[in-house]
């Protein structure tokens, strides 16, 4: 964990940081000639409900963006969750020390309406990579070939119920989870 701890560091200062490839000196000095009230108020992880939140509040007049004022949507909540710590993505690896159980499911941490867990079974390689889909409608299912279960945990914006993306009447494929009767389970 040391070295993901090193790089959340440095994420973390870039995140603030102006960015470089611009006239560096020049924005350093019109940024020392504004008066501090002109800073832009940012709204944090925890102020993000719907991806109306996900909207950076942009440079004050005369200065360079930094990453944390002009990013947007996906982007801004990664840069938002590596400032408080979050990794909004979570590549670490899923939990391999048992196997997941419709009781107890190996959960997987999802910013996203999908995600997508690749099981090699119990103990860890034990057959090949097998892609588990998890979707916020359908949050659990099991592996195919070993039966590992695995739960999203859905950790991005919440939907604030007038979003563009509902299907009407839209019914989601049957998958193998369907079929199987809890007592095979
Ligand atoms: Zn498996």
């Amino acid at each position: 964990m040391f070295m993901q701890r090193a790089a959340l560091t440095a994420a973390r200062r870039l995140a603030v940081a102006p960015v470089a490839r611009r006239a560096f000196t020049i924005s350093l000095i019109r940024r020392e000639a504004l008066p501090t009230t002109q800073a832009p108020k940012i709204k944090m992880l925890t102020d993000v409900k719907t991806a109306d939140d996900l909207l950076g509040p942009g440079a004050a007049p005369g200065t360079v963006p930094t990453d944390l004022e002009q990013s947007t949507g996906i982007e801004r909540l990664e840069i938002l969750g590596k400032m408080e710590d979050v990794d909004i993505f979570d590549m670490r690896p899923l939990d391999a020390s048992r196997r997941g159980t419709v009781e107890d499911p190996i959960m997987v941490r999802s910013a996203g309406d999908e995600q997508f867990a690749g099981c090699t079974g119990f103990p860890v390689d034990s057959h090949s990579v097998i892609w588990v889909g998890l979707s916020k409608e359908r949050p659990v299912d099991r592996c195919s070939e070993c039966g590992n279960v695995y739960k999203m945990n859905y950790v991005g914006p919440q939907d604030d119920g007038h979003g563009h993306h509902h299907h009407h009447g839209y019914e989601e494929p049957k998958t193998f989870a369907d079929f199987v009767k809890p007592e095979y389970w």
